[in-house]
């Protein structure tokens, strides 16, 4: 088959849809087009370092990696050249006209509109090349991969209308040039002086070297000349290869935004060298915003391995246990070899420790956050909670080894402040316990309003015992996890029978005997009508306002977590509840003295507690007529 020497070919839909957007909603935040280039241009040196290990011989004559940066008055273009991996032709057609990522939807989907945010969604969502047209109306690519030879090379183009053409050249040297043609108005960036203090700002952090070429006075001509000659803007080193009093709290920042397309600083991070039997450098950040993908299946950890300064893979998912899928950095190792693949991290001893290491180090920092008396730590330990609370949930089963610490982390909603915010930890529960109390009480709800309104809380909120409101779909699960805490155990408020220990008093007690005879009658009735739908009847004294509930069997599932199961389309066990009715309630009364609609009152009462708790009811036409029945006469 022969190539065709120039072809013009379509962008991908999205594509196009992105390139309009780029041009004329971008405006207000031009200058990050030379971070994503500086940023594609450092992978690719990246790319060229890991496979180059495999072909020491595609380095031929020109072994040192760097990028460069050029501009040209008289042809308004700027260009940012590197001497990385480069590409061939099939590779431009797929890199450069379409988006590969998946997320592409979401990416439309969350354009708020907001310069800045949108900006950074380009980054994130792996359209960083695209961004070029924000200032230029043209773009030349220029580029050959390394291993192919000089005929191989490929010339892309395109104004970003819709088509882009692409064509074979001869091209000496390996890698990528990219020529930005300028748009009206943009010559602010044909500046030694502009260019530089945006390498400086954005990309500073970059490991290899950026060059420009230098400039000097010419006292004869009276201006600036420029020279052939190049120097180095940036410090070129890898971060975290470098002495931590070196760096300022800017380069942690930009470094963290380079690494996770983040716009916003992180939360916090932690720069650690280990040294021993295993010799590695962690740095480890953990973001302020969850990233769109976080409840992706799919997704890998936002770890980068390196092997001794040499990018080996993204997402080495296992650097980091999978409830830390939200930390993002750079684990650099003295030990792994560099062919490492996925395959020998599944069983690399050095693996193992740095993941154990990496773990630890990431409880400390947030519970550094989470205990500090700084107001500006606590806020940030909130925010952490509150985007990435259920996902640290997940370490309560996955990571028994560190629970005791994951525990201490945790926060909830609770009775006491009566806020869908989760503030509350388990310590503090047990600061605030009555006399008497020895259980840490919880109920577990669909929804935050779910819980908070749950009957099951009538008599807790009488007697001023907290309860912690638990609505997050995981919450279930992980209870199956915590049995106790401080000594203490869990008891859920919607399982079993209501004991609230030395919280009641003999008369009390005394008291309900007495009623639950009175009863009796009425309870075995109520049983009969109710023989298919209540496993059992009873009288109990943990409401006050409303007239019935369901209670779950010490130990079977509670009906929020069967709920969870069947939406999930799994097998739930067919488990009955346990009708619990109010003797001080007035509809009980009515109960009692109306023969005739006997059935009919007793299915209503058991219908409404099972829709107060968030249930579905089997025949929600009958309850309709028979409330309607009932209202009428
Ligand atoms: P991302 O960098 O997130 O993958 P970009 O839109 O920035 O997305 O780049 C798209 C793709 O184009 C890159 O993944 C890479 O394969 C290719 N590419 C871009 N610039 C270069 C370059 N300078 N050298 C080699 N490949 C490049
Ligand atoms: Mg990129």
């Amino acid at each position: 088959m022969t190539v065709a020497t120039k072809e013009t070919l379509g962008f991908q839909a999205e594509v196009k849809q992105l390139l309009q957007l780029m041009i004329h909603s971008l405006y207000s935040n031009k200058e990050i087009f030379l971070r994503e280039l500086i940023s594609n241009a450092s992978d690719a040196a990246d790319k060229l370092r890991f496979e180059g290990i495999a072909h020491p011989d595609w380095y031929g004559d020109d072994p040192e990696l760097k990028i460069k940066v050029e501009f040209d008055k008289a042809s308004k273009t700027v260009t940012i050249s590197d001497n990385g991996i480069g590409m061939s032709r099939e590779e431009v057609i797929n890199n450069l006209g379409t988006i590969a990522r998946s997320g592409t939807k979401e990416f439309f989907a969350k354009l708020s509109g907001d310069q800045q945010k949108d900006a950074a969604l380009i980054g994130q969502f792996g359209v960083g090349f695209y961004s070029g047209f924000i200032v230029a109306d043209r773009i030349t690519v220029e580029t050959r991969r390394a291993g192919l030879p000089p005929s191989d090379g490929v010339r892309w183009e395109s104004d970003g209308s819709g088509v882009f053409t692409i064509e074979t050249i001869d091209r000496p040297q390996r890698g990528t040039s990219i020529t930005l043609h300028l748009r009206e108005g943009e010559d602010d960036f044909l500046n030694s002086y502009k260019l530089k203090s945006i390498i400086r700002k954005y990309s500073d952090h970059i490991s290899l070297p950026i060059q420009m070429r230098k400039e000097e006075w010419d006292e004869d001509k009276k201006e600036q000349v420029i020279r052939d000659e190049f120097e180095g803007i940036n410090q070129s080193s890898a971060l975290w290869a470098r002495n931590k009093t070196e760096i300022t709290e800017d380069q942690y920042n930009e470094f963290y935004k380079h690494l996770s397309h983040d716009y916003e600083n992180p939360l916090c991070y932690s720069l650690n060298r280990v040294e021993g039997r295993s010799e590695f450098t962690q740095l480890l950040y953990v973001p302020a915003r969850a990233p769109f993908d976080l409840w992706d299946r799919n997704k890998r950890g936002g770890i980068k391995l390196y092997v001794k300064r040499i990018f080996i893979m993204d997402d080495a998912e296992k650097l980091m246990p999978m409830y830390l899928r939200f930390v993002t950095g750079v684990i650099d190792s003295a030990d792994l070899p560099l062919n490492v693949s996925r395959e020998i991290l599944q069983e690399s001893r050095d693996i193992k420790v740095i993941r154990e290491s990496s773990t630890k180090r990431v409880l400390s920092m947030l519970e550094e956050l989470a205990s500090s008396e700084d107001e500006g730590k606590k806020e940030k330990y909130r925010t952490f909670w509150t985007q990435f609370g259920q996902v640290l949930k997940e370490g309560v089963g996955e990571d028994q080894a560190n629970q005791e610490r994951i525990f201490k982390l945790l926060r909830f909603a609770s009775t006491h402040t009566d806020s869908s915010e989760q503030t509350v930890s388990l310590a503090e529960y047990v600061s605030r316990m009555k006399e008497g109390q020895d259980k840490i009480y919880y109920v577990t709800g669909e929804s935050f309003n779910a819980a908070k309104n749950s009957p099951h809380l009538e008599i807790f909120r009488k007697k001023g015992v907290e309860v912690l409101l638990l609505s997050d779909r995981v919450d279930e699960w992980m209870l199956s996890f915590i049995t106790e805490f401080d000594g203490k155990q869990l008891a859920s408020i919607a399982k079993g029978d209501l004991d609230l220990g030395s919280l009641s008093d003999e008369k009390e007690k005394k008291e309900h005997e007495e009623t639950e005879k009175q009863f009796k009658d009425l309870v075995d009735r109520m049983k009969k009508v109710l023989e298919n739908k209540a496993k059992d009847v009873r009288v109990t004294f943990r409401l006050t306002d409303s007239p019935a509930c369901l209670i779950a069997d010490e130990n079977e599932l509670s009906g929020n977590l069967l709920r969870m199961l069947k939406a999930a389309g799994q097998n739930a066990p067919d488990m009955k509840p346990i009708l619990e009715i109010n003797p001080e309630h007035p509809l009980l009364s009515k109960l009692k003295d109306d023969d005739q609609k006997f059935d009919e009152w007793t299915n209503l009462l058991f219908d409404q507690a099972l829709l107060a708790e968030g249930g579905q009811l089997n025949d929600p036409a009958g309850f309709v007529k028979r409330m309607n029945h009932l209202l009428l006469n």
